[in-house]
């Protein structure tokens, strides 16, 4: 059957008129041109449409991918990259390592089943998800236990292998490889490292590798990106074990081992023994590990240059590229190179073409997978074929590259020049915090356990629809403004009632916590349609940072003051860190990250200064990114923090004593960077621990935390309301740890995605449980 809306037969697509050397993609976006995965998972969630409605679309969009490629000239396509939801879940699932609570009894696992892991439903809850190494996407995380068994219990690599042919089309299948599959598992019983179980898991691996080459497949494609991390002894085992059991297996069977997101260098001594026919490696993240591993080679394997970015949106310098390349050509040989994507395009939006509103200037330096896919044929045409066959792809791509390079968009002398300026005493407040302390309490008169809230309240249909409305122009600026004003006033009104000492201003004139400061700054560009899958059908459009980042004019500055005008009580000013304004964007790649942090530091640091001026006592400055930022190494992680403690001190060090900075972190461990964090010397932070009822102060019993903190006590994630003494309890325990002058009551996180009618209850008791402690803790004036 030939999906619907898309009438091609493969093979009539223009073929090549030149040989190339083989180019591959590792993976492409899943999610349509036009997010139509998104609105068929929806669709099906809601109940408006059914399983086939869903597979029908999934299998269009699969189509439509390999055409796509096979259209701009890929050579080598993968296939079993489309996902429903996530690659890991899938693998999850293809090894039958579904726990006990999704109710599976074998067989083939239901469409249900799979969304209970993913989403969780009334009567179970989700696998728990994390990060996916150093990216923004999120994976479903494998929970396995000591006795677990494997076995293949989904045919989707072959079926989407058989899918491909069917089209007319030979395709490489992608597999998660076994030993990054168990390094990414956590145990569910107790101290077992699941890598043990590796034995287990590999017949599983050897069943689906034999039907996909029994089908024909010559070449796999095993992504085993855990070998960018630091392995222990055991997980280097497990990985010679691993392959020389699959190469025995399938001794005629290629595998390309696919590793991305760092070098493999520290690695080789295992590496060069595994028995693999091919070996990717990611050259824009490391490009330092070429030589290494040209080294290390055997003579018969095939490299795969990862050389065009599968993370990143800029346009390559195509000439500059094949310098390395032929270099590598000349030593290997043509037959013995590949020429790929550094990893899978799965972190790029698709199609640049769709972005009509973009600057021209800009969108000439920029790539989206459909753009990269012509830059990997025109390199693979040019190494086959002489350069002369693409002159003039050459040429733009030089031209773009070199406009790039001297355009004054991207660069700023005004911006150069203070960066230039910076001295360490510009990252460090004036008087050491126990002095600021004393100041900040003789001018704020806070009561002890002060209560606040970490920033946005609400975003209720109210505000969204005026939000839409006035970007469709269907109100004008004047009457959003009024609707925005009415909704401040309202939450200003509500919390003084309430009786929360610190204020905020709620928040509701923000669409995002980055855009709405991306906007506003030099040297950042928005995309339309620009999206890239956070995780299951959560898609982003993270700001692009082309170009040195400065602030033309006050950001926060009216609606700070406006909320502080309504009220008394301090309402804090609402800033998004530095770190996290970088981590959140697809950042610059001409110069360090840590440059580029440095500036939107010094323009942050300017907007405090103007709140600071205009009145505003309390300024936080949310970083819920700095842990993400933590590289992939441990031996980098200093280098790291250092930087970004410092971006972040440059930010908020230029205020007085009495200007009280708060910063935001939500995520519960930070036990293993809470030097770095105290050496952020905020004045207050406010962390996420209701969820883990508090263990993370575990922590300060060993360490002295120096400022003042406040353990959320109220988990926004839920939609529960927390009782009085539920909090009371929390606050209780986090007494073991701090003092109480040192502690604030507050949430764990913001409450846009939480409704009023349980922020006003879940408030009114923790005001209420703020209240309790003070009357165990102050004594009654006589
Ligand atoms: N101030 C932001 C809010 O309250 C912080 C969001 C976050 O930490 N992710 O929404
Ligand atoms: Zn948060």
């Amino acid at each position: 059957m030939r999906p619907l809306g898309l009438c091609f037969h493969l093979l009539e697509c223009k073929p090549m008129s030149f040989s190339s050397l083989p180019v591959s993609t590792l993976g492409v976006p899943r999610i349509g041109p036009h997010r139509e995965l998104k609105s068929a998972l929806e669709s099906y969630w809601s109940g408006a449409s059914d399983a086939d409605a869903l597979q029908k679309t999934a299998t269009a969009l699969r189509a439509a991918n390999w055409a796509r490629q096979y259209g701009l000239g890929v050579t080598v396509i993968p296939s079993n990259d489309f996902s429903l939801y996530d690659h890991v879940l899938d693998t999850t699932v293809m090894v039958g390592a579904i726990p006990e609570h999704y109710g599976w009894t074998g067989g083939k696992v239901s469409l249900d089943t799979y969304f209970a892991m993913a989403r969780g439903n009334a009567s179970v809850p989700a696998l728990e998800m994390t990060k996916w190494f150093d990216t923004n996407y999120h994976f479903m995380v494998p929970e396995l236990h000591r006795d677990q068994q494997f076995s293949l219990t989904s045919s989707k690599p072959l079926d989407e292998y058989l899918e491909a042919r069917a089209l007319g089309l030979e395709t490489r299948p992608v597999l998660l490889g076994p030993v990054t599959f168990l390094t990414l598992s956590k145990s569910r019983d107790g101290n077992f490292d699941p890598i043990s179980l590796i034995d287990r898991l590999l017949p599983v691996y050897i069943e689906i590798l034999s039907q996909l080459h029994d089908a024909g497949a010559e070449w796999v494609q095993m992504d085993e990106p855990c070998l960018v991390l630091d392995l222990d002894t055991v997980t280097k085992a497990a990985l010679r074990h691993a392959y020389y059991t699959l190469q025995q297996a399938l001794p005629s069977l290629n595998i390309m081992l696919t590793t991305y997101f760092g070098s493999i260098v520290d690695m080789l001594d295992t590496v060069r023994t595994l028995p693999v026919a091919g070996l990717h490696l990611d050259l824009v993240r490391a490009p330092e590990q070429l030589d290494h591993v040209l080294s290390a080679m055997h003579s018969h394997q095939v490299l795969s240059l990862g050389v065009i970015d599968g993370r990143n949106i800029w346009r390559t310098d195509l000439a500059a590229k094949l310098n390395q390349l032929e270099r590598v050509v000349a030593k290997l040989g043509k037959d013995r190179v590949q020429i790929a994507t550094s990893c899978s395009m799965l972190h790029v939006p698709v199609d640049l073409q769709a972005e009509a509103d973009l600057d021209s200037e800009v969108r000439q330096w920029l790539a989206f997978s459909v753009q990269k896919m012509e830059e990997l044929t025109t390199l693979g045409l040019a190494l086959a074929n002489g350069r002369d066959v693409v002159s003039h792809a050459l040429a733009a791509s030089s031209d773009a590259a070199s406009h790039r390079r001297s355009s004054r968009k991207v660069h700023s002398e005004s911006v150069q020049s203070r960066i230039v300026s910076l001295s360490p005493e510009m990252a460090k407040r004036q008087v050491p915090f126990s002095t600021r302390a004393q100041e900040q309490r003789a001018a704020l008169k806070l009561n002890l356990f002060p209560t606040t809230t970490i920033g946005s309240f609400p975003q209720t249909d109210a505000v969204r629809k005026a939000r839409a409305d006035h970007a469709k122009q269907r109100i004008s600026t004047e009457e959003y403004t009024a609707f925005l004003r009415q909704e401040t006033e309202q939450a200003i009104r509500w919390q003084e009632e309430t009786g929360i000492d610190v204020l905020v201003h709620g928040e509701f004139e923000r669409n995002d916590m980055v855009q709405y400061f991306g906007e506003q700054l030099n040297g950042y560009a928005f995309t339309t349609h620009g999206w890239v899958q956070s995780y299951g059908s959560r898609y982003v459009r993270p700001p692009i940072i082309f170009g040195d980042v400065s602030r033309p004019h006050a950001m926060t500055v009216d609606w700070a003051c406006y909320a502080q005008s309504l009220t008394e009580r301090p309402v804090k000013g609402m800033l998004t860190g530095p770190v996290t304004m970088l981590q959140w964007s697809f950042v610059r790649d001409d110069i360090p990250r840590e440059k580029v942090c440095q500036q939107i530091a010094l323009a942050l640091r300017d907007e405090v200064s103007d709140l600071e001026a205009a009145g505003i006592k309390i300024i936080q400055i949310d970083e819920p990114a700095f842990r993400e930022g933590l590289p992939l190494k441990t031996s980098e992680w200093q280098h790291y923090l250092d930087w970004a403690v410092s971006c972040f001190r440059l930010s908020s060090s230029s205020v007085r004593n009495t200007t009280q900075i708060h910063t935001h972190m939500c995520y519960s461990e930070f036990n293993d960077i809470m030097d770095a964090i105290a050496a952020m010397d905020a004045d207050v932070i406010s962390i996420e621990t209701s969820r883990s009822k508090m263990e993370l102060l575990d922590v300060f019993t060993d360490f002295r935390y120096p400022n003042e903190i406040g353990p959320g006590v109220y988990d926004i994630h839920s939609p529960r309301v927390p009782s009085v003494t539920e909090m009371t309890d929390l606050l209780q325990k986090a007494l073991r740890h701090l003092s109480p002058e040192q502690i604030w009551v507050n949430p764990d996180c913001g409450l846009k995605t939480r409704h009023w009618k349980e922020v006003r209850p879940a408030l009114v008791n923790m005001v209420s449980a703020a209240q309790a402690l003070r009357n165990i803790f102050v004594q009654p004036a006589e």
